[in-house]
């Protein structure tokens, strides 16, 4: 039986990414200092950290995970999607997590590390 953990994003920490980033920005990548996302290009090369964007309006670096509940853990982001799949099974995450809905007005930011348990 097909598991719906069996999908790329549970399991390979840069799909994991996109698909967070997918949701979180809509619009294309937004820099988490300046809100700008008019002059952001992803980091490329072998020692460049996943999900690595840099703004050059304010020249600074960021990612999907910063101001989220991701960015204060050390979990891999896959392992992230794995509880929050697990928990919105149970019901006890929003609805609408995996909607189109969710979007920079609903942060990650506002969900509790404590909330997920594995
Ligand atoms: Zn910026």
């Amino acid at each position: 039986m097909a598991s719906i953990l069996s999908e790329d994003r549970f399991h390979n920490e840069e799909a994991a990414y996109t698909w967070v980033e997918e949701r979180l920005w809509p619009n294309g990548p937004v820099c988490f200092h300046c809100k700008g996302g008019e002059r952001v290009g992803k980091m490329a090369g072998k020692t460049t950290r996943i999900g690595l964007y840099k703004c050059y309006a304010c020249r600074k670096p960021f990612t999907v995970k910063m101001g989220t509940v991701f960015e204060a853990s050390h979990v891999a982001m896959r392992m992230w999607l794995q509880a929050i799949c697990a928990a919105a099974r149970r019901g006890s995450a929003p609805a609408n997590f995996s909607g189109p809905s969710v979007s920079a007005s609903r942060p990650l930011g506002s969900w509790r590390t404590a909330s997920v348990r594995r």
